[in-house]
């Protein structure tokens, strides 16, 4: 019997094992052969990644000071001397946070059944059967885990990459919006060091429009889906973590960063969990409560400009852009805007 059992090694399952190792058994499973891959991120992480993990130059690929925002009549610079972000290799990064984890790791382990009982939990892959005392679904934007609640998310949008083997040490990401092309997301272009990447997030999103806007020809293909919206992340003996539980940026898709900070909270209560000897789902309530204290509020922001942005026109669209280019926004914080 295990103390956690955590499904999906990405970066909310493989952060919360290393703080949850400590002190309990945790196995974790993962459906893929590989960490890290299929890559299904543009990796752009903004600087706050440095309150959880020591930043390695092995997966970080350029630095980044700024974004450029384009609408159709207009353009915004928005810039930070010291750095905003950073452009990490996916791949890269979560081997990095497996690398010294002492927990036992399972690959090629996709979680088939899940049953939760009044004493234990019990999840099935390949046939075989594992048990714990607390579930973690940390399984990502599909989550098995999450889908055996009955939850959903409110909207699944669409992301996709094209990667060209152009060098680009720029340090500025672009951004386009076009109601006419896009009515609910928006291109971008990141450069990346030794390639870069252009890309889409919409739910309507199609390679031949991506291909259409940026006149690609070769490139290699990565693609993924986000899901959108608040839902409930907490059960008998299971809680949900990173983009299971739809912890993310409702205007930029991002969610590896509010995944680390859930995974933090996350382990915290099943430590507590732990020392009282309650899983209950009375007792897990105070999961939800923490995170959404956290990013709730940018959450719902965000939800709000995302209803906002998708009935905007063009013309209103060239509206906000004009009044928002006299405006100093370059305190704006990628993942807790400042006016929260
Ligand atoms: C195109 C695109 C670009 C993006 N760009 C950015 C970005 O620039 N910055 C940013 O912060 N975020 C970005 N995101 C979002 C980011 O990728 C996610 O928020 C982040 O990966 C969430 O981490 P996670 O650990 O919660 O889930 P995931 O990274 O999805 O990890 C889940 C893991 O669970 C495994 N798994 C799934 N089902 C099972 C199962 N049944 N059994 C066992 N294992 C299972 C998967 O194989 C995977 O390894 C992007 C997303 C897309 C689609």
């Amino acid at each position: 019997m295990y103390d956690v059992i955590v499904v999906g090694a990405g970066p909310s399952g493989l952060y919360s094992t290393r703080l949850l190792e400590k002190s309990l058994k945790v196995l974790v499973l993962e459906e893929h052969k590989e960490i890290g891959k299929p890559i299904q991120c543009s990796g752009l992480i903004s600087n706050n990644l440095e309150n959880f993990v020591k930043i390695d130059r092995g997966f970080v690929e350029n630095e980044i000071r700024g974004a450029i925002l384009h609408s159709q009549k207009n353009e915004i610079k928005l810039e930070k001397p010291g750095g905003v972000a950073r452009v990490i290799d996916r791949g890269k990064f979560d081997a990095f946070l497996a690398k010294d984890l002492k927990s036992e790791i399972m690959l090629s382990s996709g979680v088939r059944r899940v049953d939760i009982k009044k004493d234990f939990v019990s999840v099935e892959t390949n046939g075989k059967e594992f048990r714990s005392r607390i579930l973690l679904g940390c399984d990502g934007p599909n989550s098995f885990v999450r889908n055996h609640f009955g939850v959903k998310p409110g909207e699944i949008i669409r992301g996709l990459i094209a990667i060209t083997r152009e060098d680009d040490d720029s340090d500025f990401v672009e951004l386009w919006f076009d109601k006419t092309l896009l009515p609910d997301g928006f291109f971008w272009k990141i450069p990346r060091g030794e390639s870069v990447e252009y890309g889409m997030l919409s739910r309507d999103a199609e390679f031949k429009s991506l291909e259409r806007f940026f006149k690609l020809k070769d490139y290699e293909k990565r693609a993924g889906v986000i899901p959108i919206g608040l839902q409930k992340t907490y059960f008998h003996r299971t809680l949900l973590v990173g983009d299971a539980a739809g912890q993310v940026k409702p205007w930029s898709g991002g969610g590896v960063v509010y995944g680390l900070t859930c995974a933090g909270i996350a382990s915290d209560v099943i430590k507590k969990a732990f020392l009282s000897k309650d899983f209950s789902e009375e007792f897990l309530n105070q999961y939800e409560t923490r995170w959404r204290k956290e990013i709730g509020k940018s959450i719902t922001l965000g939800l709000m400009f995302r209803e906002f942005y998708k009935d905007l026109n063009k013309e209103g669209l060239e509206k906000l852009f004009e009044k928002l280019k006299g405006k100093n926004l370059n305190e704006l914080d990628m993942d807790f805007p400042i006016w929260l």
